[in-house]
């Protein structure tokens, strides 16, 4: 199933029950369906490892402030590694109160003087150039963002990036339309915005944050994740190649316990935007009841993807890998339980698992690669944690015959049947490559197992009535509902959820709003 590098020891090698191809006598259609896909899954590919040259590691990174990479006040620092290998890339600032105060200053000073009264059509200049410079220098994005993330290349150079220069496109068109948004005619941006964001999508959630922010007039402190720093240090580099003024765009990074509390608690921010887990959304929404900052929180999911009967079965095979394979599972909106009806959920598992046998695992540069590294060891601890407790509460564990490098985290694609709606991973965000299947026999048990969770982010229905997509969309409690796809992200397009998933939209004009003080 999978090619790694060659240089690469692998060790852990993983049972398979895929189906054999050496038995004889039936010539269905199905059999040879099923002949073929073993042939591809024992294809072996030659390795095509996009070239790392393009990125310039610095051996170290300070603080963007104020328009300039500085180092932190008290010195401290921290590594951030390659997950695939282990492999130190840089060391980058880790950011005290001092610097926290420093670029919190320095937004509010750049809000007031010269971004805020700045006309909108200005505004747009500076951000179709920050996306056109994202564009030029796509592939050294790309490569960063595999290096310090793990995703494979061919999801960052097709997914990530192209989204971050379509966001700061998307945005910039409304910078000088604002008073035709329907916030009123004279809609006002908020002041300074703190904004943390997470490892899954790094250079991407710091798209989602800046663009809306910057177009509307707002100022941005952004601190991204400590696994994953680099790609948010690059784009300050392209922020400064663009001639922003100084100080409307800073990123510190460092811990989120220091310099994440430090950015949201601190009096000089006037709005908060957090991506990441629901317990720290829960902590941040505690610590700034009262305190008058708008707070906008996108948190965890466990979607519900929903294949009926009538569904068109190899193109929901594909929307069922995509939904929970694409970035390794690590996406808050992956489908991470398949609702599949009862009549046709033999056949759908047997397809799914064919077509797992030819996922490519390993090297992240590799462009045959389907999937990467996890981000982290504690993250991967976290996954390894929640697949063994499925085993123990009776659930039946299955993964492709996989080949997993020996250094750096990895987690092969693991799928779980007889799946029960009390059962930890029926509950619980892995996010991870871990699918729980669980099955249903009508329309209605569907809506019920899909809205029994405490999330409210995302939800797929496959199936060929149009009349069924558009009722089950009214009944599921999901931000997003997706109808024969899944995965599908646009910056035209509102992106939020309900219950525990948070609350406020990314994307799309009502996106604009999140920054407004309306
Ligand atoms: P966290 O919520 O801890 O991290 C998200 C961001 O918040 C990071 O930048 C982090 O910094 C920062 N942060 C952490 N603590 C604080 C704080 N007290 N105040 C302000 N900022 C803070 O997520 P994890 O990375 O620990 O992941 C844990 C789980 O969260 C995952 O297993 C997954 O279930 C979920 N998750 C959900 C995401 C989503 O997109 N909705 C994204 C990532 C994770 P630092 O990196 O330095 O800790």
């Amino acid at each position: 199933m999978t090619e790694s590098h060659p240089t690469e020891r692998h060790e852990a090698e993983l049972e398979t029950d895929a189906p054999d191809s050496s038995r004889g006598g039936d010539d269905s259609s199905e059999e040879l369906v099923a002949a073929r896909h073993d042939e591809r899954a024992a294809f072996t590919y030659t390795p095509a490892p996009e070239s790392r040259s393009i990125v310039h590691l610095k051996s170290s990174y300070g603080l963007f402030i104020d328009g300039a990479f500085v180092e932190p006040a008290d010195g401290n620092a921290y590594k951030t590694e390659n997950p695939a290998t282990e492999e130190v890339l840089a060391e980058v600032a880790a950011a005290g109160l001092a610097d926290v105060d420093r670029a919190v200053e320095v937004a509010g000073r750049a809000q007031r003087e010269v971004w805020g009264p700045m006309p909108g059509a200005e505004r747009a200049k500076y951000l179709f150039r920050v996306a056109r410079i994202i564009q030029e220098r796509s592939r050294e994005l790309a490569v960063l963002e595999s290096l310090d993330n793990g995703k494979p290349i061919r999801e960052s150079r097709d997914v990530d990036v192209p989204l971050a220069a379509a966001h700061f496109f998307y945005y910039a068109g409304w910078a000088d339309k604002l008073e035709y948004a329907g916030f009123g005619p004279h809609p006002a941006p908020i002041g300074v915005a703190g904004q943390v964001i997470p490892w899954n999508f790094p250079l991407m959630m710091a798209a989602w944050k800046l663009a809306p922010a910057l177009a509307v007039g707002n100022t941005c402190v952004l601190k991204p994740a400590s696994t994953t720093p680099l790609t948010a240090l690059l784009l300050a580099e392209i922020i400064q190649q663009a001639d922003l003024p100084p100080g409307v765009v800073n990123v510190i990074t460092g811990a989120g316990s220091v310099a994440g509390a430090a950015l949201v608690a601190h009096p000089g921010i006037d709005k908060v935007a957090f991506t990441g887990s629901t317990e720290v959304g829960k902590d941040l929404q505690r610590a700034l009841a009262g305190t008058g900052k708008h707070l906008t929180l996108e948190l965890g999911g466990k979607a519900a993807n929903i294949v009926f009967e009538d569904a068109p079965l190899d193109q929901a095979v594909e929307g069922i890998v995509n939904g929970i394979f694409f970035n390794q599972g690590e996406v808050c909106c992956a489908g991470s339980r398949l609702l599949v009806q009862e009549s046709i959920a033999d056949t759908v598992v047997e397809r799914l698992k064919r077509r797992l046998a030819t996922l490519r695992v390993g090297d992240p540069l590799d462009k045959n690669t389907d999937l990467g590294a996890i981000n982290n060891a504690a993250q991967l601890a976290k996954i390894e944690e929640l697949a063994a407790a499925g085993e123990a509460e009776g659930a039946v564990r299955w993964s492709p015959s996989c080949t997993l490098p020996s250094k750096g985290y990895w987690f092969a694609p693991t799928v779980f049947t007889n799946v029960s709606q009390a059962h930890r991973i029926a509950q619980e965000e892995i996010f991870g490559p871990v699918l729980s299947v669980l099955t249903f026999r009508t329309p209605e048990e569907a809506v019920a197992k899909a809205n029994n969770t405490v999330y409210g982010l995302s939800a797929g229905v496959w199936t060929e009535k149009g009349s069924r997509i558009l009722w089950m969309a009214g009944q599921l409690r999901a931000g997003v509902v997706w109808a024969n796809s899944f995965n599908r992200f646009d910056p035209t397009s509102p992106f939020g959820g309900y219950r525990e998933s948070g609350f406020g939209r990314e994307g799309g004009r009502q996106g604009l709003g999140a920054y407004l003080d309306v």
